[in-house]
């Protein structure tokens, strides 16, 4: 191992280090490519008032279409994309694709898009979401960004966030319950969402929603709507009903729906009024 020689320069690594790295740099070219040749699609989970049924939103889900490997689940990719600063561009071509879809949506329906902590850390973040709304003229009310716990360590993505704000974006925090999320985080932050991570949402199958219920309570003292998420089955949803919880997300309501079917399911929960409501059935 380099570091055993005590001369860490370039030469001295192992080969299982130099293939990593080749590794790396080939999987940096693969994703620099992916994007000039129009590789990645955004497929969209519907979000659901849980009193209403009312379709409130949709999360922007990336998939990439690998000319070899596939069609591609963001877990098979966005860690690479961390580790060579490809989440960047990767990122900023997943918000401009998301909110120059949501643009074209029925009135009011808002996307929200996955952030990574590279790209909010990053210098350019608030810029790229400012230029995006711009030059697709998504309404700056109906975009949130999701982000994690981890990413906002940073005082100046905790500003970031604030600026965007400001302009009337909105921020859930995603996976709620399952980083290091203090009580003093979720203060410190500006979050309108909380989304509630999957775990707390199958145990409250079994043991009714002590957690989740609590969750909200607490969310509600902040200011804070609850999201519930991964509801897979009738009977956590009409726990997380019970609970309070004012948002829901998961496969029992719909899975995430490329543009052909969000097209359908757009056709399929439309109301005489014009606005969108799920039934509360499985879709498709
Ligand atoms: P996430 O943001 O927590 O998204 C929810 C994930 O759970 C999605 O997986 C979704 O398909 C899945 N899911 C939704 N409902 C259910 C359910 O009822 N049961 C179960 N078992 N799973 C459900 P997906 O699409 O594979 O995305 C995985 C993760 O990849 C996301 O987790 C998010 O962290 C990340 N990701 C996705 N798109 C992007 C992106 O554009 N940018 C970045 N940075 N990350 C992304
Ligand atoms: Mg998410
Ligand atoms: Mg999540
Ligand atoms: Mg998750």
């Amino acid at each position: 191992e380099a570091k055993s020689t005590g001369r860490n320069r370039v030469g001295r690594f192992s080969p299982a280090l130099r293939a990593r790295a080749s590794e790396r740099a080939t999987a940096q070219q693969e994703l620099a490519r992916g994007i000039a040749a129009d590789q990645f699609e955004l497929h969209y989970q519907p979000q659901v008032d849980a009193a209403t049924g009312q379709v409130v939103a949709f999360e922007a889900l990336i998939r990439w279409n690998h000319p070899v490997r596939g069609q591609l689940g963001p877990r098979q990719f966005i860690g690479v994309a961390e580790e060579t600063g490809m989440i960047i561009p990767l990122g900023a071509r997943a918000l401009a694709l998301a909110c120059t879809a949501a643009a074209n949506w029925p009135d009011g329906i808002a996307v929200t898009v996955n952030v990574s902590s590279v790209q909010l850390v990053s210098t350019g973040f608030l810029a790229t979401v400012v230029d995006v709304l711009r030059t697709t003229g998504l309404e700056p009310h109906l975009l949130q960004v999701e982000i994690t716990e981890t990413g906002v360590v940073d005082d100046r993505a905790v500003t970031d966030l604030h600026r965007l704000r400001e302009l009337g974006v909105t921020v859930a925090l995603d996976d709620f319950g399952t980083g290091y999320s203090s009580f003093a985080t979720l203060q410190r932050l500006p979050i309108d969402v909380l989304k509630i991570d999957r775990v707390f949402i199958v145990d409250c199958a079994d043991q009714p929603m002590a957690v989740v219920q609590s969750v909200v309570e607490l969310a509600g003292t902040l200011g804070m709507k609850s999201l519930a998420e991964g509801v897979e089955t009738a009977v956590q949803l009409r726990r997380v009903q019970a609970a309070r919880c004012q948002l829901v997300q998961g496969f029992y309501i719909s899975k995430p729906l490329d543009a052909a079917n969000l097209e359908e399911y757009f056709a399929a929960t439309k109301t005489e009024s014009g606005s969108h409501i799920h039934p509360f059935v499985r879709f498709p």
